[in-house]
């Protein structure tokens, strides 16, 4: 259809504006669900230089979902975990990652190189007709009408101004993000603001002294980072003193002699130096009607976690699943209001945490910030990170094992819990729990197309937190456990499709509920 402006109009159920890990993760998680959807990126290709260089048991379970995790997992390493280390090298804290699976079916950390990740993100796509990415392909505006989005941008392939017409669309366009500036969106500022050099380096011969662990060197006069990356790659972040340029410092005689106490030219060459300011803010809103941000457009933090991009792939997890039942109309417009109320809180728990991290590396703070982590003498603190809870939505907040991530056990018939449910909401109960559900539960259960478990492996699990049956979203987090039959009705009522849902209603406060459910699809 053309526009009265001649300008060629393309229609989509969501157009993601930005094709880095984020957005290329959430197209494939929609591309799952048989959502039609544009994804817009202005460069030609991948960004061939690595940001991230971590990501966790989680981010790999969501590309498990994705049905990307075996064409990953080749390309990556697990990280043993990190050490923080004084001046004198004393050990200060340390963060073990033991390699063991963890209860999310993965190691808890994977080394990684970005770009490759990034083309397995984008060759996903190939899978899915629903699904196109068109590159070189700048977004410039965004006009709101009664039933969604007009997004125009330049196809810089041709010269042309091109409109797609979308019913949402999601700003995964990075921390400079146009769709936030159209939202007209502020970041809330939780206070960290350093500018580091970042250091890629190759080794061009062994260096295993080195070693595999990251090292945070918490020197008074200089902090700095070091971090394996996979084959021969080595990461140094070095933070800049407040009179240091950063363009200056980018020149080779300036960081050899930074990186002499590590590497020398004899071990190999700098792959690219640059100079990051890490900020830790998180955007005030990230809904506003129609749009949305996901990624680096909502959140950024300081790399001391190796989070940022993590957070981001959560977001996309959260989000796909939700924005696939509004479209297709099994849930109202309300249910995206959660997303922000889920992701918001979870994400401003790793913020901080990283920012506590970064008062040990920043010597000024260091023996408050190691005294904040609970220090005492001159103890070396065993660090270990508890995954946040989800902030309140779609999830009973009256149950301790709701807003968190599902174990994700091997079946009996040798299949992964994950690849048996799919990306859908999963019943997980005893046998002897579902042998006695009632016909009119089993009919609610068929009509929310939520899919039984009662593997005998899930007994452990479930006799251990004394339930008989949890409700898992695809997502993997759990919406609320249950003891009876009359319990489990109750969660399933939170994903009753509201009359009002095949009209999207805009969206409102919906108050709690008096039985500590809160249901984001509740009109
Ligand atoms: C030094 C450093 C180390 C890090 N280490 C880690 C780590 O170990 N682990 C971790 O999890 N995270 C880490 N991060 C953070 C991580 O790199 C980012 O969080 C992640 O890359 C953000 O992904 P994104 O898809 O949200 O945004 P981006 O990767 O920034 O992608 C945004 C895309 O949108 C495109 N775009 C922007 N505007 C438009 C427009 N108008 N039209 C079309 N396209 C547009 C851009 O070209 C870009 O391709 C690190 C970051 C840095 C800088």
């Amino acid at each position: 259809m053309m526009h009265a402006s001649q300008t060629p109009e393309l229609a989509a159920d969501v157009v993601i504006v930005g094709y880095g890990p984020v957005g290329a993760t959430l197209a494939n998680l929609l591309g799952l669900r048989g959502i039609k959807t544009l994804v817009l990126e202005r460069e030609a290709s991948v960004y061939h230089l690595p940001r991230a260089v971590h990501f966790d048991d989680e981010v790999m379970r969501i590309f498990e979902t994705a049905g990307l995790s075996e064409a990953i997992r080749s390309g990556v390493t697990l990280s043993p975990g990190m050490r923080f280390i004084d001046r004198d090298g004393k050990l200060l804290l340390d963060w073990s990652r033991p390699p063991e699976t963890t209860p999310s079916g993965w190691p808890p950390s994977f080394r990684f190189h970005q770009p490759s990740l990034e083309s397995i993100l984008r060759d996903g796509l190939k899978r899915w007709t629903c699904v196109s990415a068109m590159t070189r392909s700048d977004a410039f505006a965004l006009d709101e009408d009664a039933c969604g989005v007009r997004v125009r941008f330049e196809d810089m392939n041709t010269g042309k101004l091109v409109a797609c017409h979308a019913k949402y669309v999601v700003g995964c366009d990075g921390a400079r993000s146009l769709v936030r500036r159209f939202m007209g969106v502020a970041m809330d500022d939780l206070g960290f603001h350093e500018r580091w050099l970042v250091l890629d380096f190759l080794l061009s011969r062994p260096r295993p002294d080195l070693g595999d662990y990251s090292v945070q060197f918490c020197d008074p006069v200089r902090p700095a980072t070091y971090v394996r990356g996979v084959g021969d790659r080595r990461r140094w972040e070095i933070a800049l003193l407040a009179d240091e340029e950063s363009q200056v410092m980018t020149a080779a005689e300036r960081i050899w002699p930074l990186l002499r106490r590590w590497v020398t030219p004899d071990d190999g060459t700098i792959e690219r130096a640059a100079v990051y300011t890490f900020h830790s803010v998180v955007a005030n809103c990230w809904r506003r009607s129609r749009l949305l941000l996901a990624g680096d457009s909502a959140h950024q933090t300081p790399p001391f976690l190796g989070q940022g991009m993590c957070a981001g792939i959560r977001d996309a997890s959260n989000l796909a699943w939700k924005l696939a039942d509004v479209v297709t109309g099994r849930a109202s417009d309300a249910l995206l209001d959660s997303y922000e109320s889920e992701r918001s809180p979870h994400v401003r728990e790793y913020i901080e945490r990283a920012v506590r991290l970064g008062g040990i590396i920043n010597t000024k703070n260091t023996r408050e910030a190691l005294a904040a982590l609970g220090r005492k003498g001159d103890e070396t603190i065993k660090f270990t990170s508890a995954k946040p809870r989800l902030g309140a939505g779609l999830w009973a907040s009256d149950d301790t094992l709701a807003g968190q991530l599902a174990p994700q056990p091997q079946l009996g018939n040798g299949a992964r819990l994950d690849a048996a449910v799919g990306y859908e909401f999963a019943l997980l109960a005893t046998q002897t729990f579902v042998q006695t559900l009632t016909q009119k539960t089993r009919a609610t259960i068929q009509d929310r197309r939520i899919r039984i478990v009662d593997d005998p492996i899930l007994q452990d699990w479930l006799h251990a937190s004394d339930i008989c049956a949890a409700v898992v979203r695809p997502d993997r987090y759990v919406l609320g456990t249950a003891r009876s039959e009359e319990r489990l009705m109750e969660l399933l009522r939170l994903l009753q499709l509201p009359a009002s849902a095949r009209h999207p209603t805009p969206r409102g406060d919906r108050p709690r509920r008096a039985d500590g459910l809160t249901s984001a699809r509740d009109p």
